[in-house]
């Protein structure tokens, strides 16, 4: 595959663009595959990427039953930081975060990874005890934050209002290299990074069954026929309860909406990441100018991937008061992704009842940032049938067990 370059653009440019190749092959499906991999989003991709560059596995099949990138992935509102609780928890998302500072010269794409800052705001006495507990673990963790009170905020987000009569703004938790990412590229360039080792990607092919013989996975059954494959990776998001009914096992897991929305572009006015737990909203400012804003999750299950009205009434009404400003903005498009969420707000990376079966879900509403470090153990785990340091305590049993990575400060609310 071409390699992207300001000399290969300066070539294409005296030769009206018309060299450029596609950035994925579309093969039909062959047989049997050494590897599937359910699913084409983020987790997806990067867990075949990683097996393809870790391991040497490359003939593997990527399937998606509608465009890659089109679920979760290319609907999260980007935010990607490390800054969580528990230790296995901190260990994996900061995995991710650090591979997202050199992921776009890794995969020859540019994916557009902006360390810009993100604060995560104190509004009540318990929030303040509860950032501060996290600065510390994260110290012994080795994770890069910090605690900071209301004039270093002000100083950060000067559109920031902090004597609000409900929720002053107390202090925050501040990860100076969290950030954001543009999330479509991150799918494209693992597709194009895939396509160029040689793995199929095949769109449009909805896996409808899981044929397993004497306890082991077999192959699949999909839209356009039957695959086999050795071992079988399950990265379905939100869809995984589904897949699991497939394959004969049962998944704490369950499905929610999650909805986000977008305002009119306007000047640069906020070049941090800003989330607000206590009145449950979060706000960043695209390239494009536009103030991206996300809530919480539909209170029932559900699979729908709209926007609602109540949902732009309740979030704006949380934000308002600590940022008057979009009072006076128009929003211009809403939209909602189907999350998986676990009890304890923690992913699952696991071996599953089904030889040779593995699982990567439950990562809800924070996924987007933990795509590379994900991909990282799940390639690890589908190569070696056993999972590495990264993923072990992420099994499918801790629920049972009782073993939870409690994430709720976290997770819970923040994305
Ligand atoms: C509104 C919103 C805001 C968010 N904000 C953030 C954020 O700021 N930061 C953050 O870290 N995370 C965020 N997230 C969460 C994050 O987007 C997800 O955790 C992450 O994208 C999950 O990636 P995935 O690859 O597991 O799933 P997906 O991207 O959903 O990919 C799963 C794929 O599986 C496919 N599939 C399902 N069933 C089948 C089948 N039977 N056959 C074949 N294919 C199938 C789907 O079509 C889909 O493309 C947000 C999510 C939403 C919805």
């Amino acid at each position: 595959m071409k390699r992207y370059s300001v000399f290969a653009i300066a070539k294409e440019a005296l030769n009206y663009h018309m060299g450029w190749e596609k950035a994925w092959a579309s093969p039909a499906p062959k047989k049997e595959y050494d590897a599937i991999i359910v699913g084409a989003g983020g987790h997806g991709l990067a867990t075949a990427y990683y097996l393809g560059k870790n391991h040497g596995i490359t003939n593997v099949a990527i399937i998606e039953k509608g465009w890659l990138g089109g679920g979760n992935t290319g609907r999260n509102t980007t935010i990607i930081r490390s800054n969580y609780l528990q230790d296995s928890s901190a260990a994996i998302y900061e995995k991710a975060r650090s591979l997202y500072e050199t992921m776009s010269q890794d995969l020859n794409y540019n994916v557009m990874f902006s360390p810009r800052g993100l604060l995560m705001l104190a509004q009540t006495h318990h929030e303040i005890r509860g950032y501060q507990r996290t600065a510390h673990a994260n110290a012994l963790q080795g994770v890069a934050t910090e605690w900071i009170g209301p004039a270093k905020v002000k100083e950060l987000v000067p559109i920031i209002n902090i004597d609000g009569p409900r929720y002053p703004v107390l202090g925050a938790l501040y990860q100076a290299r969290g950030g954001t990412a543009r999330h479509d590229a991150v799918a494209w360039g693992y597709a194009r990074a895939c396509s160029a080792m040689g793995m199929d990607i095949i769109q449009q092919c909805e896996v409808k069954g899981v044929k397993t013989e004497g306890g082991v996975v077999k192959g699949v059954e999909t839209s356009k026929g039957y695959i086999g494959c050795k071992k079988l990776g399950i990265v379905v998001a939100g869809h995984s309860g589904q897949l699991a009914d497939m394959a004969g096992f049962r998944l704490p897991v369950e499905a929610v909406a999650l909805q986000a929305l977008v305002s009119e572009p306007i000047k640069p006015c906020m070049d941090v990441v800003v989330m607000a737990n206590t009145v449950h909203g979060y706000m960043s400012q695209s390239d494009k100018g536009e103030m991206v804003i996300g809530g919480g999750t539909d209170g029932f299950n559900n699979f729908t991937q709209r926007g609602s009205f109540h949902h732009i009434e309740e979030t704006l009404r949380a934000l308002i008061e600590t940022f008057p400003i979009i009072s006076r903005l128009k929003m211009l498009r809403q939209w909602g992704g189907i999350v998986d969420m676990t009890g304890d707000r923690s992913p699952i990376i696991s071996k599953t009842p089904v030889g040779n079966c593995f699982i990567n879900c439950g990562w809800g509403t924070g996924g987007f940032k933990a795509i590379p470090g994900s991909g990282w153990a799940m390639a690890d785990l589908v190569a070696k049938g056993e999972p590495g340091p990264l993923a072990a305590d992420f099994n499918m049993w801790r629920f049972k067990e009782g073993q939870f990575i409690d994430e709720s400060v976290a997770a819970g609310v923040a994305h």
